[in-house]
């Protein structure tokens, strides 16, 4: 691309940001704020972006103790047994409810006290049991699964867990092993993806003795039966360099507190019985003693604790996948057309070798984040927004391609199908309920954005304001002599190291996986720093590339976990190959993938997608719309 059409490009990008331009400011200045500055612990995937594969960090592949395994077992068959004989999960879709008594039974059984510690009266239940006990239900239930997650990943547990007072702890915590259900409420209606522009707002009271809350709250998941929830508010703001910069803030709040009122319970798409509303608080009283950590700190928290809680998202994902396997294999066999079932015509192979391979390499991204959660010693926030990115987005991929293994009946209520006598699979309701994954707990496209940062961190570190600004060619020349010393020996590694690599024998059939990972993490790095070095501050606007070097340090995760995965199956039972045979599979593909998005970062059509768009935006395509009944009310 010539300088001149790159300045036009950017000129683009620019030009659309405009309308909204100020808030963009606040909002990265808000997410800065809130972003976990260190890294107390090393990360395995933060590595991979500076070049550094380290294998010994998750191979041999860590198992859960004996100890550990047994009582998540023992919990897990009762909870099958309890919910294959008491929950009808179609009839959860249809009516949208999950019967009361259900809800209590799961109670008593200690559902929804799985994270709580003993001490409180909980379960204390590792990450890795927790997660293992939301896979099998959401491979049944969908709506069930979101109730005890939406509580335990995102509600109070955790937030109290890791930054609760003591108080906070003895208040909260036995209760939800007597049934109390918790929620979290950050999403308004103008606030999503962006914080920034939350509006509700905790005003503390002139006697100091309470936060008065005001404000409503959009889609808080168990809202509308939750006895207390997370709630997100401003605080007064503080004053940093004679600029007034937002507060946001996390509380506990009782749902029964007067001022509290559920005002709408929101339908979806799917997970037609989750319990999620809007609430409007007015003049709520909220006694200081109910702060969670520190003022200013609510996105920080919220941000600490969304690292663990979002690992059931991978953990959901899998128990779809592994349900959507079952269902692929079973009418892969069964249903005959044109002289051969239809899972051994090769384009039916295809979908069930994707099927099988992905659902084994989300598997292993989900136990080994939840066992490194459990273990302390790396630093997830990287590793669990590249599970959750890659999992949401490939259970979607899953469901759809089941549905058309399963032709018209992939489309038929599992309900419809029954009442004629036939199984009813339910894979339209599968499909239905896992596509808000994409979306919430942070959207796919956040994801990349989040691990953007992450990964540009270390050289952001070194290079400073060279890439934060604009420079002119001088000035950065003259910065770039500084740090000469540090790139002249790193870049030419980068390049040289993408073409060695260790042999990684241990691996046996899947050495050559690990080495291509090796090899590429180079690739990947120095990649990275040119398009910082070539776009420089305009980098965070290039989404594309961005999310271009994302989904290949994803790819590298999934890849390596899930050798490792497969090597230690078949060192425990060195007969059966067929785990090597599905990472082999996964690989293969994941390593296609990785060579288009690298073929795709220099030969693209991002310039046109970006000149397109904005003729959309600006109006200039309209005609394209003429022929329609517009739905919407008029513009
Ligand atoms: C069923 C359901 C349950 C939910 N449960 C809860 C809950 O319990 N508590 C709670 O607080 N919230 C909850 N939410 C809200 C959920 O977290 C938000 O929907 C999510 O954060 C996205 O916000 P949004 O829908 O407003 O989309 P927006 O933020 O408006 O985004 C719209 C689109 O723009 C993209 N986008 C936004 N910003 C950028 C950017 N900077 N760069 C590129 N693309 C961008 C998004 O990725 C998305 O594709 C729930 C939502 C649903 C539907």
């Amino acid at each position: 691309m010539s300088d001149q059409d790159l300045q036009e490009e950017e000129a683009t990008l620019i030009e659309s940001e405009k309308p909204g331009a100020e808030g963009k400011q606040e909002a990265m200045e808000i997410a800065e704020a809130a972003r976990e500055k260190e890294y107390r612990h090393p990360s395995f995937a933060g590595q991979l972006f500076m070049g550094k594969f380290v294998p010994s960090m998750l191979f041999p592949f860590p198992r859960q103790s004996e100890e550990d395994k047994k009582i998540g077992d023992e919990f897990i068959e009762k909870l099958e047994t309890y919910l294959k004989n008491n929950l009808d999960p179609e009839e959860v879709d249809a009516t949208r409810e999950i019967p009361k008594k259900v809800i209590d039974d799961l109670a008593k059984m200690g559902v929804f006290a799985m994270k709580i510690p003993k001490e409180y009266n909980g379960l204390g239940f590792s990450v890795t049991n927790y997660n293992r006990a939301v896979m099998k239900v959401a491979s049944y239930c969908g709506s069930t699964a979101v109730l005890i997650s939406a509580h335990q990943s995102i509600g109070i547990p955790q937030p109290l867990k890791m930054f609760g007072t003591e108080e906070q702890k003895r208040k909260y915590f036995p209760g939800f092993r007597e049934g109390k259900i918790s929620a979290f409420a950050l999403t308004e209606v103008d606030a999503g993806s962006d914080p920034a522009k939350i509006e509700t707002e905790a005003k503390l009271s002139e006697d100091g003795k309470h936060y008065i809350l005001n404000g409503t709250k959009l889609w808080c998941t168990n809202g509308t039966i939750a006895d207390v929830i997370v709630v997100m508010a401003c605080t007064a703001p503080k004053i940093v360099r004679g600029k007034e910069k937002k507060q946001i803030t996390a509380f506990i709040l009782e749902m029964d507190t007067p001022g509290v009122e559920v005002i709408q319970r929101c339908h979806f798409m799917g997970l037609n019985a989750i319990y999620n509303g809007a609430i409007k608080f007015t003049d709520v009283k909220i006694p200081v003693e109910n702060l969670i950590w520190k003022e200013g700190r609510g996105l920080a928290m919220a941000l600490a604790t969304i690292n663990i809680g979002r690992l059931t998202l991978p953990a959901a994902s899998a128990g779809i996948g592994k349900q959507c396997l079952s269902i692929a294999r079973r009418w892969g066999k069964e249903r005959v057309q044109w002289g051969l079932p239809v899972g051994l015509h090769e384009a039916g192979r295809e979908k069930i070798a994707y099927i099988s391979a992905t659902t084994f390499a989300m598997e292993a991204m989900s136990m080994l984040t939840s066992y490194w959660a459990d273990e302390g010693s790396v630093d997830i926030r990287i590793e669990a927004a590249m599970a959750k990115l890659f999992c949401t987005e490939s259970t979607w991929k899953i469901t759809d391609l089941t549905m058309q293994l399963r032709g018209g009946r992939g489309y038929e209520k599992a309900s419809s199908l029954m009442a004629r006598g036939e199984p009813g699979y339910p894979v339209e309701r599968a499909m239905r309920d896992c596509r808000i994954n994409m979306i919430l707990e942070g959207t796919s496209e956040i994801m990349r954005l989040f691990l953007a940062r992450e990964a540009m961190d270390p050289h952001l570190r070194k290079l400073g304001d060279l890439i934060r600004k604009k420079l002119p060619t001088g000035q950065m020349v003259g910065k770039m002599l500084k740090i000469l010393g540090h790139y002249s020996v790193w870049y030419p590694k980068q390049c040289v190291m993408s073409w060695v690599s260790s042999s990684h024998k241990d691996l046996g059939p899947l050495a050559k996986h690990f080495r291509f990972c090796e090899r590429t993490s180079h690739k990947l790095a120095r990649n990275i720093f040119y398009y910082m070095a070539r776009y420089q501050k305009g980098l965070e606007r290039r989404q594309m590339i961005l999310g271009r070097l994302m989904e290949i340090g994803t790819e590298l995760f999934a890849m390596a976990a899930t050798c490792s995965y497969a090597a230690s199956l078949h060192k425990e039972k060195p007969e059966d190959r067929t785990p090597i045979q599905l990472a082999d599979y996964f690989c293969n593909m994941a390593k296609r993938r990785i060579k288009q998005h690298f073929r795709t970062l220099a030969d693209n059509d991002d310039r046109q997608a970006n000149k397109l768009a904005k003729s959309v935006m600006n109006d200039e395509l309209k005609w394209l719309e003429e022929g329609i009944i517009w739905i919407g009310p008029e513009e």
